[in-house]
């Protein structure tokens, strides 16, 4: 019987990791792929409180290590249902079932598709969701980037590092994305603004050749050459399997406050996956710390 265990090992669930085991807490992280979650595909993190500067792989592997040496286990399996029987819980998992006192929902977010004819085929050949892993493979060559947030934004300036061209295709004249980040861009001549603008097909034989993009307000159609689209439009909950568990809000992220109690007892959401309106790494690693001080009180 473990005391808390925390499905997901991105930065909100290996920071509750941290705080339940060094509360003393029995804790297993459960993760479907690798830890670190979204943080580490960011070239670099400028913003979290005393860190001046560190790329997003070192940030993860940090916290990883931290939780590990602070007692909390890890394994590598989905988690699939979870049964309340309101003593305990039972996490069933793609390889076993593991009974807890408490759970931490810390399942994050998944990236966001354009909905665009093709996407799915080309992904993996041109078409990427994370420009730090794949970036790299398009040196000297022209891509794109769709997306107007910071994400978007980080992208581009990180691709303008080392290819050719960089079309920053959004679809409005304003950005979410910070000010800094929209400064830079602006200083770079082949970063070449497409705006008010809807990426409307996917071409090429095989791989990505080509994007054609639809311009507000005429629906004037234009075709960028371009060896890869990186997609950065935000995340969307990935909540399914935990839906007849806890209440979800009409987006699909689960319900909790600041205290990041779900709507069932002794079930906790911590991190991207619970109502909020600020979702950043900081905020990911304060749900972690107050879902896991949750979960002790809880246990008594
Ligand atoms: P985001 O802030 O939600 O921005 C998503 C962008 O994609 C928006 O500009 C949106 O356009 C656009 N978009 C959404 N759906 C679209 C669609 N179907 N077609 C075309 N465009 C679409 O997402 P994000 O950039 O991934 O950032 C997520 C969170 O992480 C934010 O809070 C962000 O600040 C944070 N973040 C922080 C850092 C950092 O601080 N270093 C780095 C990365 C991300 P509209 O603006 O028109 O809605």
């Amino acid at each position: 019987m473990y005391d808390i265990i925390i499905a997901g090992a991105g930065t909100a669930g290996l920071s509750a990791a941290v705080y339940g085991a060094r509360a003393g807490k029995r804790v297993l992280v459960l993760e479907k792929e690798v830890y670190g979650g979204q943080i580490m595909s960011a070239s670099v993190v400028e913003n979290y409180p005393g860190i001046r500067k560190i790329s997003g792989y070192e940030f993860a592997q940090g916290l990883y290590e931290q939780a590990m040496e602070q007692g909390a286990e890890i394994k590598y399996e989905k988690v699939q249902k979870i049964q309340d029987s309101e003593s305990y819980k039972t996490v069933h998992t793609s390889l076993s079932a593991y009974d807890s006192r408490t759970v931490i929902l810390a399942s994050g977010a998944k990236n966001r598709h354009l909905q665009v004819a093709r996407e799915e085929e080309l992904t993996g050949k041109g078409i990427s969701y994370c420009a730090t892993c794949d970036g790299a493979f398009y040196r000297g060559k022209d891509v794109a980037v769709v997306g107007g947030g910071n994400t978007a934004l980080e992208d581009a300036l990180f691709l303008s590092g080392y290819c050719r061209k960089v079309y920053l295709i959004h679809r409005r004249d304003q950005f979410r994305g910070e000010k800094r980040l929209q400064d830079s861009l602006r200083e770079k001549e082949h970063v070449i603004w497409v705006l008010e603008s809807h990426v409307a097909a996917l071409n090429g034989t095989g791989y990505l050749e080509s994007v054609t993009i639809e311009q507000e307000p005429d629906k004037g159609k234009k075709e960028l050459a371009v060896s890869a689209l990186f997609i950065a439009i935000g995340q969307e909950p990935d909540n399914q399997p935990f839906a007849s568990l806890v209440e979800l809000d009409a987006h699909g992220y689960i319900k909790a406050a600041e205290d990041c109690r779900t709507s069932a007892e002794g079930i906790f959401a911590a991190g991207d996956c619970r109502t909020k309106t600020v979702r950043q790494l900081t905020t990911a690693a304060a749900d972690g710390a107050a879902a896991a001080l949750a979960a002790c009180a809880y246990i008594g």
